[in-house]
């Protein structure tokens, strides 16, 4: 339909060759508010109507030059001649005109003689029903895009005659081809899924007999085999018997909505990367649990699980590695839970588990209906043992160990914040025990969670008074029983707990970031040393400063290292640097370049701790490294853990392979000496030859062993003259 603005004039087309009744017809519909366009010829009448597009025609079937039917039958066949009215003007009993006239797609006629004052009447009665009826159609087609778009169907049902109505979209929402016979009340129960099929049944005669309205949301299996989710809506007219007659509805594929919908539900409560529930999913659980535990008297158990060490896989092996284990993670926790009813329980009372991702490595698990310590503790223990079994990403095995922290409700605390707090300080507690273990939460750990915050505000003045000294412990070199190094580390002589290890404060001063500020001090210090060493020249051996990964984050590392050699004068080669693992973490090349600006300056490097992280040989042999140092982890159960031996035998191996020196650390026993000594390790540090000592206290060990090594050379040639040196700090 033509678009008509507020105040238009519609124009009429009058299409006769007589020109006496063109004008009068004129007049008479220009006195009625119309516009008039004229033509005299048969064969303009065509291009007129397309250039002029009139709101309504009048034709007279007999016009020089072309025949009024055929020009109507043509008008209609254009595309905006579909729908204009056409009015034929025929001669007053010609019946056949007029039949004609409608065969040919005219809307109307008028009969000549004209009856000159109807006409603008008549004309403007045939424009308005034409209007009417336009926008009815329009409005029809608009229902039906709408009903189409929205997947709505309408239906209603005699009760009484079992006459039914379906509109055409629910046969498409069945899936219904019209040739598949009609829709009735059966057909839409047939349809309905086998589950739910019994209580739709159910729901809809319970409808008919007592509502007025009803609504019904299920899902259906359609004609050709889909499954669809719609929903009904009802209507029931009851006669004053309350007897149902007659009910009309409407159906709606809801699919994609219910599709949506779920999608949003899993977002919102599930984590995205492992399918678990989330952090709100789990509070949900836990108010059901307490409820669960008050009615019973059982306890419930939050199992903090944090995997060890997992930034270095994603660090090393790359996030699609890491999340790749963390997905295996949460389903092997997932499904383990599942089974501690029955593992975990010699009596027959379930454990009920539920499992959340927290956070980035972070697990929670809520167990229920736990009595006892031992219950919470077996379920640690098998969640421990199933996710230390090696995981195969990308055809590489990779071993990844959790620390778990374990707090019981009530006793612990009554909500979930307080519970979810505790489990993460015994969760640290087990990291600080070594890692790949569970710990139960206890007061006195509060304390030393508490504890570290007060530590962390202390170590900020420790430098400036004076609290920070350094301990060096000797590296032997074993054949000649020499040391050939010592290895400087940093103590605190903290006010009010004594002297306080590097192990102590170390990690936190790591975490805060305030390691770099320790390590600046560690570095003049020990220079200023060696300087004091080197004038006296009455010895002189490589001393080793260990430096965090931070120094290298914050990118000041080389210039600290040149002041430190520029200020104390010494010379470099006296100086060696010890790095970690995590350091070789190079992400943009910076830690490479900087390595070699250190040795460029003379300084030797060494990689500590080495065997506990992720390096690869790619890595080892990318870094201008001198000295690998086997991590005390090894040699502390060398002579009863086979795997233990062979790490150590390929570590030495591979430092030999790669032209590098290798140093064991943390011996503590003869034995140990002489084993690491025939796989080849001949430099060695630990308590057995001393621990780290104060500066008098090395001073003291040094002059008693150079008369000893006076005194025994001649004899066996052995600087420590095969004796452990015990001077303890
Ligand atoms: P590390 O570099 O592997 O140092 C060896 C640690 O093992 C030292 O602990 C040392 O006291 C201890 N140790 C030595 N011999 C034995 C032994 O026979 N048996 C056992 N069980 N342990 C032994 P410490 O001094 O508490 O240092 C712990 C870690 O803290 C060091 O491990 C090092 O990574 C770090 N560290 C120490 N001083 C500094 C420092 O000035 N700066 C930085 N960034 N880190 C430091
Ligand atoms: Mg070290
Ligand atoms: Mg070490």
């Amino acid at each position: 339909m033509k678009f008509s603005p507020m105040n238009y004039t519609p124009l009429v087309l009058v299409a006769d060759d007589d020109h006496f009744i063109r004008v009068l017809v004129k007049d008479a519909l220009e006195a009625e508010g119309f516009r008039v366009a004229e033509v005299a010829d048969g064969r303009e009448v065509l291009s007129t109507f397309s250039r002029m597009n009139p709101d309504i025609i009048i034709l007279d079937v007999v016009m020089p030059g072309r025949d009024g039917f055929r020009l109507c039958r043509e008008i209609r066949a254009t595309e905006s001649g579909h729908t204009v009215p056409i009015v034929m003007m025929t001669g007053l009993d010609d019946i056949d005109a007029v039949r004609k006239s409608y065969a040919a797609g005219a809307t109307d006629f008028i009969t000549k003689p004209l009856n000159i004052p109807l006409i603008g009447y008549r004309i403007q009665y045939i424009y308005r029903s034409n209007r009417t009826l336009e926008k009815l159609k329009q409005s029809e087609t608009r229902l039906v895009d709408a009903l189409k778009i929205a997947n709505l169907g309408s239906w209603e049902m005699d009760l009484d005659s079992g006459n039914d109505y379906w509109s055409q979209e629910v046969y498409t929402i069945f899936g219904m081809e019209p040739g598949d016979g009609v829709i009735s009340h059966d057909v839409f129960l047939n349809a309905v899924h086998p589950e739910e099929k019994e209580a739709v049944a159910a729901r809809m005669e319970k409808a008919f007999f007592e509502e007025n309205d009803f609504s019904i949301e299920c899902r259906i299996l359609t004609k050709n085999g889909r499954t669809r989710t719609i929903l009904t809506k009802a209507r029931i007219n009851r006669d004053e018997k309350h007897k149902a007659t007659w009910a009309a509805g409407f159906i709606q594929d809801i699919t994609e909505r219910k599709e949506v919908e779920e999608k949003i539900r899993l977002l919102a409560y599930y984590d995205t990367l492992t399918g678990l529930p989330n952090r709100i999913l789990f509070h949900d659980y836990f108010s059901h649990a307490v409820a669960f535990a008050t009615r019973t008297k059982t306890q419930i158990g939050i199992l903090f699980v944090d995997l060890d060490r997992f930034k270095l896989i994603n660090d090393t092996l790359g996030h699609a590695v890491g999340d790749k284990v963390l997905k295996d993670v949460a389903s092997r926790l997932d499904a383990g839970i599942r089974k501690y009813d029955y593992i975990a329980r010699e009596r027959v009372t379930d454990i009920d588990a539920e499992v959340a991702r927290f956070a980035g490595d972070e697990f929670i698990v809520l167990l229920k209906n736990v009595r006892d310590h031992f219950d919470a503790a077996k379920v640690a223990q098998r969640i421990q043992d199933s996710l230390t079994m090696p995981y195969i990403i990308d055809g590489s095995e990779i071993i990844v160990t959790p620390s778990i922290g374990i707090s019981l409700y009530p006793v612990d605390g009554e909500n979930l914040e307080d519970l979810i707090k505790f489990a993460d300080i015994a969760m640290y507690h087990a990291k600080e025990l070594g890692r790949n273990n569970f710990q139960f939460y206890s007061r006195s750990l509060d304390t030393t969670a508490k504890d570290h915050l007060i530590l962390e505000g202390q170590l900020r003045n420790a430098i400036k008074r004076n609290e920070l000294f350094v301990c060096y412990q000797p590296i032997i070199h074993v054949p000649s029983f020499e040391i050939t190094g010592i290895e400087a580390v940093v103590r605190w002589r903290h006010p009010e707990r004594g002297i306080l290890s590097a192990a102590s404060f170390v990690p936190m001063a790591e975490e805060t970031g305030l390691i770099t500020e320790v390590d600046e001090w560690v570095l003049f210090t020990v220079c200023k040393q060696i300087k004091e060493w080197q004038d006296r020249s009455d010895h002189s051996w490589m001393v080793t400063v260990n430096i965090s990964g931070r120094n290298f984050k914050k990118r000041t590392l080389v210039e600290t290292v040149g002041r430190a050699l520029q200020s104390s004068e010494i010379d470099p080669r006296w100086l060696k640097l010890e790095i970690t693992e995590g350091v070789l973490i190079d992400k943009d090349g910076y830690v490479v370049s900087a390595l070699n600006n250190i040795k460029d300056m003379g300084i030797r490097l060494a990689l500590d701790d080495f065997g506990t992280g992720y390096s690869s040989l790619g890595y080892l042999r990318k870094f201008p490294l001198d000295i690998l140092k086997i991590d005390k982890c090894f040699v502390k159960d060398i002579l009863i853990d086979p795997d233990c031996a062979s790490i150590t035998t390929a570590i030495i191996a591979l430092a030999k392979s790669l032209k590098l020196d290798i140093i064991a650390e943390g011996v503590e026993t003869k034995e140990q000496m002489e084993l690491l000594l025939e796989k080849g390790c001949e430099k060695q540090q630990g308590n057995y030859f001393s621990p780290p000592l104060s500066l008098t206290d090395l001073e003291v060990l040094v002059r008693h062993n150079s008369t000893r090594l006076s005194d025994r050379t001649a004899d066996t040639g052995h600087g420590f003259g095969g004796q452990p040196v015990l001077v303890s700090s």
